[in-house]
């Protein structure tokens, strides 16, 4: 499962941060995920509580920040919303776009109790 693989190394780095500092809980945890990256947050929470289970994470808010999916045309250079994966510039209808936000995964901010 892609949620599953995503939560493992979101819990690498989080075990990382607990030994690092010394954490004794996490409180929240804050993510940015990008609409590229075919995210099922109820699914991702899911994955997260049962990683959580008996660690400093275990009772911790899961936020999830979606990032909707921007194109910016290389023709005209105007930057849109990219809706149902179709790749087109609305004002030229040039097909060479660039993904300028929407591909995110990462952990934005943990909150914690040291
Ligand atoms: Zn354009």
């Amino acid at each position: 499962m892609h949620e599953m693989a995503i939560v493992d190394s979101l819990f690498k780095i989080i075990n990382a941060k607990v030994k690092e500092h010394q954490i004794k809980k996490v409180v929240k945890v804050k993510l940015k995920v990008g609409e590229m990256t075919a995210v099922e947050p109820m699914t991702l929470t899911a994955c997260f509580e049962v990683y959580a289970q008996n660690t400093v994470v275990e009772g911790a808010e899961l936020v999830i920040e979606r990032i909707p999916l921007q194109g910016k045309c290389r023709e005209c250079a105007n930057v849109f919303r990219v809706y149902n994966y179709n790749f087109q510039c609305p004002q030229c209808e040039s097909r060479s776009i660039e993904t300028v936000a929407g591909r995110e995964l990462y952990i934005e901010n943990l909150e914690v109790e040291e």
